[in-house]
């Protein structure tokens, strides 16, 4: 019987023995594996990462999704500054918050999901887009806190919002807290969607585990890339555990639109086009306030202010006639 051994001394021989090991020649990440065309940057860059031969998806990162999703309207990132802490001062190889800036310095972003206002062919929305790239997409304190306040964001402004998700799961280097994220954004999507707004969600390759077994699956509308696998186990994970071997499209989006668990599955670059359609059907835009025009009490408590000054610098008029002030009015007799 084979046991698998995942101890730390195991893993810091194995780290040691990589270090001697000739380097491999690395894949070259425009060729496509599954019909073998190559492109070239720019190629890739104008057919947002799908190969035009074959239709493969090729991994998109946030910002790249936004720039298509956004066109040239562009759009405005909300809260780059958050950062992840380390409560736990975990250390597997590396120390975590060194995972955690080698991560940045590699990927240009702060964490592993992009929150941004923007619009898609005209229509407004809050999206909030997760990179696999950001160790592996995994959701800890930030994506959590992010997409909570996508949600406060997208429910105060009357804006629909959209998500992108690819990723592992949770993070394992903030352990219980990470787990704790799966709660949290469940709520926050409820919350959004006790203020009327919809939520868009597209799952891109992978979407598992704390991820899929939470937000990802609660949006109104759900959508999947080609090729994507939605599964709360990974099949490596499943046929190491069961010791059987599972079918080769088990988890992948083609079979999920066939189990329900997805309303449609859309190739990358018609998602634009799709998304503008059904936000046009579900978002009906609350009646708009300029920013920073008063709320519904601070409005009513600004008119019993001024009620209250007009009766003030009106000393003869009898009690009546002030009870029968209205807000707004501000007692210069006009
Ligand atoms: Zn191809």
């Amino acid at each position: 019987m084979n046991r698998v051994n995942v101890s730390i001394d195991r893993l810091r021989q194995l780290a040691h023995r990589a270090e001697h090991r000739p380097a491999r020649i690395p894949a070259d990440e425009r060729s496509c594996p599954r019909c073998e065309s190559h492109y070239s940057a720019e190629e890739m860059r104008r057919n947002f990462r799908v190969c035009p031969a074959c239709g493969h998806h090729f991994p998109a990162g946030a910002h790249d999704r936004l720039d298509q999703l956004a066109g040239p309207g562009g759009w405005t990132e909300l809260w780059p500054g958050l950062r992840a802490a380390d409560p736990l001062g975990f250390y597997d190889l590396k120390a975590y918050s060194d995972r955690a800036q080698d991560a940045e310095a590699q990927t240009g972003l702060g964490e592993a999901i992009v929150c941004a206002e923007l619009e898609v062919r005209g229509r407004p929305a809050v999206a909030a887009i997760m990179d696999f790239a950001f160790m592996g997409g995994s959701m800890g304190a930030v994506v959590g806190e992010k997409l909570a306040r996508a949600c406060d964001h997208a429910a105060g402004r009357a804006l629909p919002l959209l998500i992108v998700t690819a990723s592992g799961g949770a993070r394992m280097q903030e352990g219980v807290l990470a787990l704790m994220q799966m709660a949290k954004s469940v709520i926050a999507l409820d919350g959004l969607a006790e203020a009327g707004q919809p939520v868009i969600v597209v799952l891109a390759h992978p979407t598992t585990g704390g991820v899929w077994a939470s937000f990802a699956s609660l949006g109104d509308v759900i959508y999947a890339e080609p090729g994507a696998l939605i599964a709360f186990s990974g099949p490596r994970v499943i046929e190491q555990t069961t010791r059987e071997k599972l079918a080769p499209d088990f988890g992948k989006a083609e079979l999920q639109l066939h189990n329900g668990q997805v309303d449609a599955v859309v190739d990358r670059r018609e998602m634009p086009e799709r998304i503008a359609r059904v936000l046009g059907i579900l978002h009906r835009p609350q009646r708009q306030q300029p920013p920073g025009a008063p709320g519904p009490v601070q409005w009513a408590q600004e008119g019993a202010g001024r009620a209250a000054r007009a009766a003030q610098s009106i000393p003869g008029l009898s009690r009546r006639l002030v009870d029968r002030i209205r807000p707004g009015h501000d007692g210069d007799g006009s």
